[in-house]
């Protein structure tokens, strides 16, 4: 008897469901994203026990058309996306349809949804764990779309006491993650909310239909931090790097050669002086044109040069790279928040030297009104 066998359908997406949606951040993040994919000018994101009972995402975008029903919860399928190629040129968050199956295999999962032209009657669609639509009824819904995830890892025991014992840390991450999206965010309403069982419904931040990043950071952390920013406006000249060794170096300067050149910093960051000797609490927030993401390297060398003027503190960062999309790439992890952008060594470099002349130009007073 053969003893390689194929795993069931079943247990293979449910192994690689567990990829995608690995904890409470990445639910939020992929419906969070879906909703600015969808045009929403206002998300509500609303957590019942922090998220253990549930998380439901509300926008008032475009909303999902009746035809795409069948296939909105299949796997890899996606409105964004139709080839590779198309991964240079991305505009939307989301591309690999993969978020919405995976929660069906993972939670109690449920989408509510209406466009403009249904006037006030929705749909509630409902999902077999496979992402297979079971059911389409009628139901009052305004236009846009709420994506409800109860129960989160219900099947999966290990993976689901993890996440209560570790519920309160979840949650400050995922807040920190929604503080990001919710700054970048120009012209979209943010309301985030928790409501304990039995409890209360408790605001934890939200932002207005601001114009400016700057409202936005003001919204969220208060007008205390503003008064002790400067504006990041950086241009990163970089000369294109050329590779080790001939014939690998023809190829890397014909890459490089396609590259832009130019990298912009934008954004806001603490005076290198602000409250000197009290420690501030780590905000900060990283952003590839506009897209919220880890940048380990990039957020390294901003606090070294910030410790050469301020040791007692790190500072406050809310920095937007703009970078041409030929040079960096977000298909390295399955989450799309670690991006791998070229020519890295040369940027780090560059930006240092930009950030050092930046603060030696700084008025170092510290800012009255923010003084204690
Ligand atoms: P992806 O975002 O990679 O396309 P998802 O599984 O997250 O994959 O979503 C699948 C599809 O469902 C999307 O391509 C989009 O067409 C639709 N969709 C998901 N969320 C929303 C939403 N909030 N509003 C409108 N359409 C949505
Ligand atoms: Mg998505």
């Amino acid at each position: 008897m053969a003893t390689i066998k194929a795993i069931e359908s079943r247990s293979i997406h449910q192994i690689q469901s567990g990829q995608v949606i690995v904890d409470l951040c990445s639910v939020v993040k992929e419906l969070v994203e879906n909703s600015l994919d969808a045009g929403a000018s206002s998300i509500d994101v609303g957590f019942k026990d922090h998220g253990l009972e549930t998380i439901e995402v509300q926008d008032n975008g475009k909303g999902i058309a009746p035809h795409d029903f069948d296939t909105v919860a299949l796997k890899h399928y996606t409105s964004k996306l139709s080839n590779y190629e198309d991964l240079t040129s991305l505009d939307t968050f989301g591309f690999r349809g993969e978020a919405l199956s995976s929660l069906c295999a993972l939670s109690k999962f449920h989408i509510v949804t209406a466009r403009a032209e249904d006037g006030a009657v929705g749909k509630r669609l409902d999902f077999e764990v496979s992402g297979k639509l079971r059911s389409a009824t009628v139901t009052a819904a305004q236009k846009g779309t709420t994506v409800s995830v109860g129960e989160l890892f219900y099947n999966l025991p290990v993976r689901r006491k993890e996440l209560e014992k570790n519920i309160k840390r979840e949650f400050g991450k995922v807040v920190a993650y929604l503080h990001a999206y919710a700054c970048i965010s120009v012209g979209v309403r943010f309301s985030v909310s928790n409501q304990m069982p039995k409890g209360k419904k408790v605001a934890v931040f939200s932002t207005k239909s601001n114009t400016t990043t700057k409202e936005n950071i003001v919204n969220v952390f208060g007008t205390k931090t503003l008064v002790a920013l400067i504006k990041l406006d950086l241009q990163l000249e970089m000369e294109p790097s050329v590779g080790p060794g001939t014939q690998s170096a023809r190829n890397w300067t014909t890459q490089a050669a396609n590259c832009s050149t130019t990298v912009l910093v934008q954004g806001h960051i603490s005076k290198p002086v602000f409250g000197e000797g009290r420690q501030a609490p780590d905000r900060q927030m990283f952003f590839v044109n506009s897209r919220p993401c880890l940048l380990p390297q990039v957020s390294k060398a901003i606090n070294e040069v910030y410790k050469s003027y301020n040791v007692s503190q790190s500072p406050f960062i809310f920095a937007n790279l703009i970078v041409d999309t030929n040079s960096y790439d977000v298909n390295v992890s399955p989450d799309k928040r670690t991006i791998m952008l070229h020519n890295q060594t040369a940027l780090l470099e560059s930006l240092k030297t930009a950030l050092t002349e930046l603060f030696d130009q700084t008025d170092h007073t510290v800012p009255q009104s923010s003084l204690p």
